[in-house]
């Protein structure tokens, strides 16, 4: 008999990890494949209810009523085979791999009658690894994309989508080339952007470049700290669309240049830039919606957060992102204040007005 609430993840690490300690919060039995000493800390951590290692995964995989394949892309397609091979009738079995094409493709190679298969990637995450940074709200207020296969039933997106859902993951569903083309345009392109920009710094041998790139540069250039490690699997599982974003860019570097003594047409594609920046959401985790927010001057004192949360507690309204800003020692600064509706923002502004805060609201 299928148990409707017991899930199994595989490659125990941040995201794995995460959803592990997602899952035991909502009173749902986890049991965890990974490594021993993985396993050992998951057991510690109490975010699984059974432990295996790899070697065992077939017996961690009967009965379960999902599957999450966690580890590095490259090993969620080599593992997809033997997992379908032992896992149940009406399995969901999902992956949360960065790139979806290559892993939905090799999915619909092997999945056998009466089993599912929905790609998964959550965009959440942090730069750092390893189940030691596990945490349970990852997920809450995520975008979590999932790419179903062209047979995969309705019922079975929305046995899932229900399941992730109970974590806070906002379900978007795509199809998996749109997925990997979007995700090359937004994430990878940039990424390889950023990388070139730090390294044409790095053959100005000169440290006076160095020294005047403060500010926008090293703003625009933070991801280029990333490890090729984490990247080499995404760039490898997506080539075709890296490559057509390349080429894309490559034609608007091209015209760019040509442009440079055209005062009117330079001024065209900064204004196409800019008005393109204001669609983009600000303070949301992906391709969420954006908040309304409110802005509230606010004093260098002990206690003034308290004071400002609890206003807005006692009109009963959730704030959904908080963030000090230009707090300056002796003068204060603004308090953002984040809201999902933009009721809430209004009556959270006329809440603080009235108990004297200075507040302006950004719609
Ligand atoms: P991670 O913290 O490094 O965890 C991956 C886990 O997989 C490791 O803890 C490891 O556990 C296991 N593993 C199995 N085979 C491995 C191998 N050959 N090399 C390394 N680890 C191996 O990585 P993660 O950030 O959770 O990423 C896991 C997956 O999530 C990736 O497919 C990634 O594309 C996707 N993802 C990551 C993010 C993010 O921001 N981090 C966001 C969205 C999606 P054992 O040592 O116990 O085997």
């Amino acid at each position: 008999m299928e148990n409707q609430t017991s899930v199994t993840v595989v490659g125990l690490g941040l995201i794995g990890g995460s959803l592990c300690h997602a899952f035991k919060r909502e009173h749902i039995t986890v049991k965890g494949v990974s490594g021993g000493k993985t396993i050992e800390k998951a057991i510690g951590m109490q975010i699984i209810d059974e432990g295996f290692e790899y070697g065992e995964m077939r017996e961690a995989l009967r009965n379960s009523a999902f599957v999450f394949l966690c580890t590095p892309l490259k090993d969620i397609i080599a593992r997809l085979s033997e997992v379908f091979e032992c896992c149940g009738k009406n399995t969901v079995v999902s992956d949360v791999g960065s790139t979806k094409s290559v892993i939905c493709k090799t999915a619909e190679k092997y999945l056998p009658r009466g089993a599912y298969f929905i790609g998964g990637h959550p965009m959440a995450g942090s730069e750092k690894r390893g189940i030691e940074n596990a945490n349970p709200y990852l997920f809450y207020d995520a975008v979590y994309v999932l790419t179903p296969l062209k047979n995969t039933p309705k019922k079975a997106v929305k046995r899932l989508s229900g399941l992730l859902s109970l974590l806070g993951a906002k379900i978007m569903v795509l199809e998996p080339g749109l997925h990997d083309m979007i995700a090359a345009s937004v994430s990878h392109l940039p990424q390889l952007i950023a990388v070139l920009l730090a390294n044409h710094l790095a053959g100005k041998n000169s440290d006076l470049y160095r020294n005047l790139a403060a500010g926008g540069f090293r703003d625009m250039t933070r991801i280029a700290s990333s490890s090729y490690d984490v990247w080499k699997d995404i760039i490898s599982t997506n080539i075709g669309q890296i490559g057509d974003s390349i080429n894309d860019f490559q034609n608007r570097l091209s015209h760019l240049h040509s442009i440079l003594e055209d005062e009117q047409a330079l001024r065209e594609v900064f204004e196409k830039a800019r008005r393109e920046r204001h669609t983009i959401p600000r303070y949301s985790k992906g391709f969420l919606k954006p908040l309304f927010d409110v802005r509230v001057s606010v004093k260098d004192r002990a206690g003034e957060l308290a004071r400002i949360t609890n206003v807005i507690y006692y009109h009963d309204i959730n704030i959904k992102d908080i963030e000090i800003v230009n707090i300056r020692e002796g003068e204060g600064g603004i308090l953002r204040l984040g809201f999902s509706l933009q009721n809430d923002a209004r009556k959270a502004a006329e809440a603080l007005e009235a108990v004297g805060y200075g507040v302006v609201v950004v719609e």
